[in-house]
C-alpha cells in the first residue's frame, strides 16, 4: 500500500472505528480527520506534514510544549525501573516525592494527597471524603451534612458526582434524574449579569445571593465546589475581584468546606501555580489535574488538610477507611513526568517568564473588542475567551444553527492554527513557554480567522 493509501485508510478507520468525545460524530464524518503525529515546541504536525499552532495547550493540559526532554526523559527513565506499582497499600519514590512536592507548593494547610489519574476523578474523591468526613466528624453532625452546593455555569467533568455539582444545562440537564441533589448560587459572569449590574457598582450582588443560598442550606451541607477565579468550560467567566476570597469567608463563617477544583485554573495557568493565589484563599480540599504532568500522562491529585484526613482514622473494624482506589491511581510514569514538570517551573523560572507575556497578551486582546460581533474579551493569565455574538448592543448570541464558534477555528485550521472553541467562545490557551513572536501568531490568525468568518455572516 501507498504511503497516500495507508493516510487515507488511517482516516477511514478514524472514521469507522472511534467515537469522539465532545464531537457530533454526524458532523464529524462529513469532514476530513486532522490526524496529529507529532509535536515539538508549541507546534502540532498532521501526518501530511501540515504544520499547526497549538493555541490550547492540546487540551489546556501542555506546560512547557510538546516533546520536552527533561519531561521525556523522567518518564524513559523510570519506565526502565517500573511503569505500575499500585498505591494500595503499597508506595513508590516517584509517587512520595511528588506528594512532597506539590504539598510545598500548594496553599497553606492542604498537606495529604489523594492520587487519581483524571480530573472527574479528583472532583469525585472530593465530593467523598467531604460527604464521608462529616460523617466520621467528632463533633458528630452525623449524617446531616451531605448537600453540595455549587455555582451556575459550573463545570467539574463528566462522571455522576461531578456532574451533580455541573451547572451548564447543554452538558448536564439530560442526566438530571441521575444525579444527587446540590443547591446553585449565582455564576460571577459580568458580562451577562443575572442582576444586570455592573462591577464594582454592584458592590457583588452575586456574593450576597451566595450568602443567602449558604445561609439557607449550610446545616445540611457539607461543601461547597469551586473553579477558583475562572469558569473555564462555561466560556473562561473570570470572576470579579473578590469573589473568591468571600466564598471562603462564607464557607467558614458558616462552617461548610471549600473545595477548590483547579483542575483547569492550576499548574500556572493563570500567571500563579494556583489561582487561589490570586486571593490568597487556602481551601479546604483542592483538585490538581491536567497541566500536572505538563501534557504527558493522566494524573490528578486530591489535597486535604489534617483535620479531614484524620477523621477517617479509626480502628480497621471501625469502618473509617476511605474506600476509593482506582487501578492507575497515581501511576509511576505519570508521577516521574509531573515531577520533571514541575522542576522545569523552576528551572526555567515559567511563572517569572510568563507576567511579560500576559501583559502583552492583554494589550494586544484589546482589538479584539473593537470589532463588531466581539461582546466581551475575558482573560486571567493565558486562559482567554473572547465572546462572538449576533449583535453587540443586545448582547445577543448567535443562533446555535450559525455555529459561529466552530466556523471560526475551522477558519483558523486552514491558517495552520488549531483552536477549539466552547460554543460561541473562542478560547486562546497557550503553552505557557509560547514565545511573543508565537503568540503574535496566535493572536493574529485568531483576529483573522474572526474577522473572515464574521464578514462572511455580514456579507
Ligand atoms: N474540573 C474542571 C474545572 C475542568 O475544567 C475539568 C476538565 N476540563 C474537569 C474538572 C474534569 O477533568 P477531566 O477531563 O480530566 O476528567
Amino acid at each position: 500500500m501507498s504511503i497516500v493509501d495507508q493516510k487515507l485508510q488511517l482516516e477511514d478507520y478514524d472514521h469507522s472505528y472511534i467515537w469522539h468525545p465532545f464531537t457530533q460524530m454526524k458532523d464529524y464524518i462529513k469532514e476530513k480527520p486532522l490526524i496529529i503525529e507529532k509535536g515539538k515546541g508549541s507546534y502540532l504536525w498532521d501526518i501530511y506534514g501540515n504544520k499547526y499552532l497549538d493555541g490550547i495547550s492540546s487540551l489546556w493540559v501542555t506546560t512547557h510544549g510538546h516533546c520536552r526532554k527533561e519531561i521525556d526523559d523522567a518518564i524513559i527513565k523510570q519506565i526502565s525501573k517500573v511503569s505500575h506499582a499500585t498505591l494500595l497499600g503499597l508506595s513508590h519514590s516517584p509517587g512520595i516525592e511528588l506528594a512532597k512536592k506539590v504539598v510545598e507548593i500548594s496553599p497553606k494547610g492542604l498537606t495529604k494527597v489523594f492520587y487519581s489519574e483524571n480530573g472527574s476523578s479528583a472532583v469525585e474523591i472530593a465530593l467523598k471524603i467531604a460527604f464521608q468526613y462529616w460523617l466520621q466528624h467528632p463533633e458528630g453532625s452525623k449524617g446531616k451534612k451531605q448537600k453540595f452546593i455549587s455555582l451556575k455555569n459550573a463545570y467539574h467533568g463528566d462522571t455522576l458526582g461531578a456532574v451533580s455539582v455541573g451547572g451548564i444545562d447543554l452538558f448536564h440537564e439530560i442526566y438530571h434524574p441521575l444525579l444527587f441533589e446540590s443547591v446553585q448560587g449565582a455564576s460571577p459572569y459580568c458580562y451577562r449579569c443575572e442582576f444586570n449590574e455592573k462591577f464594582p457598582l454592584c458592590n457583588l450582588k452575586c456574593l450576597d445571593s451566595l450568602d443567602q443560598v449558604i445561609r439557607k442550606y449550610h446545616k445540611t451541607t457539607a461543601a461547597m465546589i469551586i473553579e477558583p477565579m475562572v469558569q473555564g468550560a462555561a466560556g473562561i467567566l473570570v470572576f470579579p475581584p473578590g469573589f473568591l476570597k468571600g466564598v471562603r469567608q462564607l464557607c467558614t463563617k458558616y462552617n461548610i468546606l471549600l473545595i477548590a477544583d483547579e483542575i483547569a485554573v492550576g499548574i500556572g495557568r493563570t500567571g500563579k501555580m494556583f489561582a487561589c493565589e490570586h486571593e490568597d484563599v487556602s481551601p479546604d480540599i483542592m483538585t490538581i489535574g491536567k497541566g500536572i504532568t505538563g501534557g504527558y500522562l493522566p494524573l490528578a491529585l486530591t489535597l486535604t488538610r489534617d483535620e479531614i484526613y484524620n477523621a477517617f482514622l479509626g480502628e480497621y473494624e471501625e469502618h473509617k477507611t476511605f474506600f476509593h482506589g482506582h487501578t492507575y491511581t497515581g501511576n509511576p510514569l505519570a508521577c516521574a513526568a509531573a515531577l520533571a514538570n514541575l522542576k522545569i517551573f523552576e528551572k526555567d523560572k515559567t511563572l517569572l517568564k510568563l507576567t511579560e507575556k500576559i501583559d502583552y497578551l492583554k494589550k494586544n486582546l484589546v482589538r479584539f473588542t473593537k470589532l463588531n460581533h466581539v461582546g466581551d474579551v475575558r482573560q486571567l493569565g493565558f486562559m482567554v475567551g473572547i465572546e462572538l455574538v449576533a449583535d453587540k448592543n443586545s448582547k445577543k448570541p448567535f443562533d446555535p444553527h450559525m455555529k459561529a464558534g466552530i466556523k471560526v477555528i475551522m477558519d483558523a485550521r486552514e491558517r495552520g492554527l488549531i483552536l477549539r472553541p466552547l460554543g460561541d467562545v473562542i478560547v486562546l490557551m497557550p503553552h505557557l513557554s509560547i514565545t511573543i513572536e508565537e503568540l503574535d501568531e496566535l493572536l493574529d490568525k485568531t483576529f483573522d480567522s474572526i474577522c473572515h468568518v464574521m464578514h462572511g455572516f455580514d456579507a
